[in-house]
């Protein structure tokens, strides 16, 4: 929601750029910060939603930990304060250079997707003197019905140990001196709404957690990762998320042992509603069937409709200054400028009546918006600017 005032001041910028109201971010991190103390819980901010130095510096002000998944990230974490005991790093392809950084910081834990990495991240931190801590990631075959593109957790997926592994790398681990096996990861996928998935991950956590004790782990770490999804649809009806309802599955349904501590990855969910691409209309064309809102934003500053058909809610800010008694909305299709036809924004989307210079929301665009930006075209990269 965008009050006149903050309309007038965007009338004054150029155009695109990325808008982020830190009051809603405010709001939603004291909500996360509340119930993860209420209920025990360890919230790490997955950086890859949104690795803008301004918004980590306030999330980490907050105390949630960092979830990284690259050694990029894990950088960006240690210079943005983030303590390296709350640092955890994932990833199916970490290099040898990732990971001597990570055991140089002693971050909190690796997060281990496959057998061969556990052999080079023993080898690597032998050489450096040093014990580091993993938790296996674990793919615990449950659908988080999402798109095919996002979903992780199932048993053909690049990601992840999948339960017919554990025997052999139990026995791995007795093998290598320079890995303690501290917890179990799980990340069954993303923009998960129903809360069906997460209780079904509880059940199989359940189950795997007793299997490792009974193989003598008594794991101090339970990682149930990420993935809580948003409302694209509407975002100023939901514009926080319901995280209450969410930590209440895992405090009802994960059996927790004394001294088990219990943590979170969550990425889209703190950050996405805080963002909105701002544009403007550089043409409008006529078609056949259709008309097209033509902006001076595209694929290069927000991806997500092209690359996962995402919906993101579209308002002209423009059009809701000028008074229209009638109130009637007409369809555009909302594209961007880059040569590709994918390059579009929403298609039938309705709209207040659009003309050239109209100012344009994209909203929700805060988790996997900035940070998945491209040059492509040789388009320069644009502008972040502050509520505050
Ligand atoms: C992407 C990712 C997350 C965060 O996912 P969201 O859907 O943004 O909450 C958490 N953990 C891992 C391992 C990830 O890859």
């Amino acid at each position: 929601m965008f009050t006149k005032e903050t309309i007038q001041k965007f009338e004054k910028l150029s155009t695109p750029f990325y808008y982020y109201d830190l009051a809603v971010l405010k709001k939603t991190l004291s909500e996360v910060q509340s119930l993860s103390k209420a209920n025990n819980f360890h919230v790490h901010y997955a950086l890859k939603a949104n690795s803008n130095p301004e918004i980590l510096k306030l999330i980490q002000s907050y105390g949630l930990g960092a979830d990284c998944v690259s050694g990029g990230e894990v950088k960006r974490a240690v210079e943005t304060g983030y303590k390296s005991d709350k640092i955890v790093f994932a990833g199916v392809g970490k290099s040898d250079s990732e990971i001597n950084y990570a055991l140089d910081q002693n971050i909190l834990c690796f997060n281990v997707e496959s057998t061969m990495e556990l052999e080079v991240i023993n080898e690597l931190a032998q050489k450096k003197n040093k014990i580091a801590s993993v938790a296996l990631r674990i793919n615990p075959n449950v659908d988080a019905y999402t798109h095919k593109y996002i979903t992780t957790g199932l048993e053909e997926n690049k990601f992840g140990i999948n339960p017919y592994e554990f025997d052999t790398v139990i026995d791995l681990i007795k093998k290598l001196p320079n890995i303690k096996l501290i917890g179990l990861h799980f990340h069954i996928g993303s923009q998960i709404t129903d809360l069906s998935p997460f209780k079904k991950l509880c059940q199989r956590v359940n189950e795997i957690n007793t299997w490792f004790l009974h193989k003598g782990f008594d794991l101090q770490i339970l990682n149930v990762g990420g993935g809580l999804g948003i409302n694209y649809k509407e975002p100023d009806k939901e514009s926080i998320v319901d995280f209450k309802s969410f930590f209440s599955v895992f405090k009802e349904f994960l059996e927790v042992r004394p001294g088990q501590e219990v943590h979170f990855e969550l990425g889209r969910a703190i950050v996405a509603q805080c963002g909105s691409l701002i544009s403007r209309v550089l043409y409008i064309k006529k078609a056949i069937n259709t008309n097209f809102a033509i902006l001076d934003a595209g694929m290069t500053e927000l991806i997500r409709p092209a690359l996962y058909q995402a919906y993101h809610k579209i308002e002209n800010l423009s059009g809701s200054l000028r008074s229209s008694p009638s109130g009637q909305l007409f369809k555009y299709d909302v594209v961007g400028p880059i040569c590709e036809s994918s390059d579009c924004f929403g298609k039938s989307m309705e709209l207040t009546e659009t003309q050239r210079g109209d100012l344009i929301a994209i909203r929700s665009t805060g988790a996997y918006g900035e940070v998945m930006a491209s040059g492509y075209n040789l388009r320069e990269e644009a502008p972040k600017v502050f509520s505050e």
